[in-house]
């Protein structure tokens, strides 16, 4: 029986992990800390292809100069003689024009619409957990902030995705924590949301009953590739597999770099924390100005934003934290931002084209699955199932080929 180590126990290994077994490969799972350790712990578990989109845009060019002097702004770099971070922001930025949008949105259409129908193969399949339907409630606090919105989704309509969109005369019916501040309201259908601890640990148990080793604790210092593809750990354990997966989210390049994947990952830091509604949270909000997510979560409303750039090892900064609340403190009632829990940080593995790196890197055997920016649990299990499919029979599919890791 073939064997496949793969590094990393994020919504995107466990599911490359889940449809290895699907084609009957043994799999042996490692991760540094645990399931769900990085950034598949705390995100907004949201299901949306509409919303999958390229993250850079012509609006970078008026937003992002705004951005670095203002402390509430999402977008936060912080000053400091760092060349390679700047050299990320300048490659990331010359992507912030209408051609390169296109040009990104094209290479993600056709993976965006597998991407919810591979949730159901999991659930189907084993996975004990759920994905549901919105409606997903967007607002706004004037008519004219809403033409970006409006723009990406035609944008994303133009490319082939259906987007229902329904403007709301008043959206507290569905969202009763929005304040009287948002006097512009849409839903948009077609999407859905999960929690995203949960079903990360769901896959990873579903993983495990099929047969599969998972180790945490397991930090892995090395991959080779050759006859036999090989991790070496931090303890100095060597294990080999006939095939190897990293699928270590924003710390990517420690391991995949030497073997040819020259394209940056960079950790765009997003914060979360849930918090009590008085009445009870049933649908995904999004206030795009802010650049805030919210999802039900456990009983609670998570919010959830900012893009900050940092190290993905470096210490959660608090102020961050502020910005989401300071932002968000006038478009809410009945919440007590000042009254939280599950404050986290975790690190979006963001490349400078807007595209993962799914594929074969130059070593033989070894593969790499991530580079997602904002969108690596929605795209997660469509990622495992083609990277799957590539390593048992050599075939690309074609919704992966653009994502080539060697481009
Ligand atoms: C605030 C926020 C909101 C978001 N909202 C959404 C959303 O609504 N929808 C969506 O689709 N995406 C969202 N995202 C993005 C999404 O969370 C990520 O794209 C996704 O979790 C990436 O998954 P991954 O498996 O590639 O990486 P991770 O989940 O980061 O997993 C990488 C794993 O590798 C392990 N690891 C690292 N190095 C090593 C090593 N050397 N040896 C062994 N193990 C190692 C880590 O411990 C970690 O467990 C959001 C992100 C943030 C920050």
């Amino acid at each position: 029986m073939a064997h496949s180590i793969v590094v990393g126990a994020g919504m995107v290994g466990l599911a490359t992990a889940w449809h290895l077994q699907e084609h009957g490969v043994e799999v042996t799972v490692l991760d540094r800390t645990d399931v769900a350790a990085g950034s598949s712990w705390g995100n907004a578990g949201w299901l949306t292809p509409s919303k999958t989109i390229p993250l850079a845009d012509p609006s970078l060019w008026t937003y992002g100069p705004k951005a670095l002097i203002d402390p509430d702004a999402a977008l936060h770099v912080p000053f400091r003689m760092d060349p390679k971070l700047w050299g990320f922001l300048a490659r990331f930025a010359a992507h912030g024009t209408t051609r390169a949008w296109d040009r990104t949105m094209a290479a993600l259409t056709p993976i965006d619409k597998l991407a919810l129908e591979c949730f159901d193969e999991l659930t189907d399949g084993g996975v004990d957990s759920w994905t549901r339907e919105g409606p997903f409630v967007v607002g706004f606090a004037a008519e004219a902030h809403a033409r970006g919105f409006l723009r990406e989704i035609d944008g994303v309509i133009r490319h082939g995705q259906d987007a229902l969109l329904e403007r709301l005369d008043s959206p507290q019916e569905l969202a009763p924590m929005l304040s009287d501040a948002v006097t512009v309201a849409y839903r948009l259908e077609g999407q859905r949301f999960l929690e995203p601890a949960p079903f990360a640990q769901a896959l990873a148990d579903a993983v495990v009953a099929r047969g599969a080793t998972l180790r945490t604790g397991a930090e892995v210092a090395s991959v080779g590739g050759g006859s036999s593809a090989s991790v070496t750990l931090s303890s100095g354990e060597r294990l080999s597999a006939d095939s190897v997966v990293i699928a270590t989210g924003a710390w990517m390049p420690k391991l995949a770099r030497k073997l040819g994947v020259r394209m940056p990952v960079q950790a765009g830091r997003g914060y979360s924390f849930t918090v009590e509604t008085a009445q009870k949270a049933e649908h995904p909000v999004y206030l795009p100005m802010q650049r805030i997510a919210c999802t039900p979560y456990q009983g609670r409303f998570r919010i959830a934003g900012t893009m900050e750039f940092r190290g993905p090892d470096e210490p959660s900064q608090p102020r961050r934290i502020q910005a989401i609340i300071n932002q968000a403190r006038q478009m809410f009632r009945g919440i007590d931002l000042d009254v939280r829990q599950d404050e986290w940080v975790g690190s979006r593995p963001v490349t400078p084209d807007g595209l993962p790196l799914i594929g074969a890197t130059r070593a033989p055997g070894v593969y790499v699955a991530g580079g997602h920016g904002m969108w690596g649990i929605v795209l997660g299990p469509a990622t495992g199932k083609m990277l799957a499919e590539q390593i048992v029979t050599g075939k690309i599919h074609p919704a992966i080929a653009a994502f080539d890791p060697l481009r």
